[in-house]
């Protein structure tokens, strides 16, 4: 495995002083909220545009938005093929809503390119349009603290978790809204919009082994 410049774990390696660097892809969406949200925790909230940058963070967040124009932007400025390259080798990674949608390697009808990093179906616009967009109070796996306010805005379900996948919530009436594959995650909803760090605290307990 090759070297990394920092930790390949989110987890400072025992030492108090190492502050995790964490990329969000800028290329379009809410990536704003998520770098608010990430240095209001004290983590270092990097906005990544250039596939060198992939080198230099501890993980990275895919935002909400649009996914077919991440899509095409992240193409067009090359990070697919490093991205994949720096998953593999263990770097978390996780989608919210679109980034959700450009994380599973299945998106029935969906226009190309999307990473395809996790082995999940996900169907997009699933709760209707934009109008149809809705909140719900979730429980979710593991996480204290009650239940999570979750911000659904022409969100995408996910119908099919592959072998390894674990639901880390559900709705009221069983579709499936949040998962984790390892050292990916991908959520249906928006925490970023919220005050709750709680799910970007579990993002960054993801590398701890
Ligand atoms: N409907 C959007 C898409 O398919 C996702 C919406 C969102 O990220 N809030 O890209």
């Amino acid at each position: 495995m090759s070297k990394l410049p920092h930790s390949a774990s989110l987890a400072s390696k025992g030492s108090a002083t190492t502050t995790p660097r964490i990329g969000v892809l800028g290329l379009q969406g809410d990536f704003s909220e998520h770098l608010t949200t990430l240095r209001g925790m004290g983590a270092q909230g990097v906005d990544v545009r250039r596939p060198e940058q992939l080198d230099d963070i501890d993980g990275l967040i895919i935002p909400g938005g649009e996914s077919t124009t991440i899509g095409k932007l992240a193409q067009s400025y090359g990070i697919i093929p490093k991205l994949r390259e720096r998953a593999a080798q263990g770097m978390p990674v996780w989608g919210t809503c679109a980034g959700a949608i450009f994380l599973a390697k299945d998106v029935p009808g969906h226009p190309h390119p999307l990473a395809e990093l996790m082995d999940i179906t996900v169907e997009r616009n699933a709760f209707g349009r934009q109008i149809d967009s809705f909140e719900s109070d979730i429980d979710v796996e593991g996480m204290a603290g009650g239940p999570f306010h979750a911000v659904f805005i022409r969100a995408p379900k996910i119908t099919r978790i592959g072998p390894g996948v674990v639901v880390l919530a559900r709705l009221s009436d069983g579709t499936v809204v949040a998962v984790r594959d390892g050292t990916l995650l991908a959520t249906s909803f928006h925490p970023e919009l919220t005050r709750d760090e709680r799910f970007h605290r579990l993002f960054l307990s993801l590398g701890k082994g």
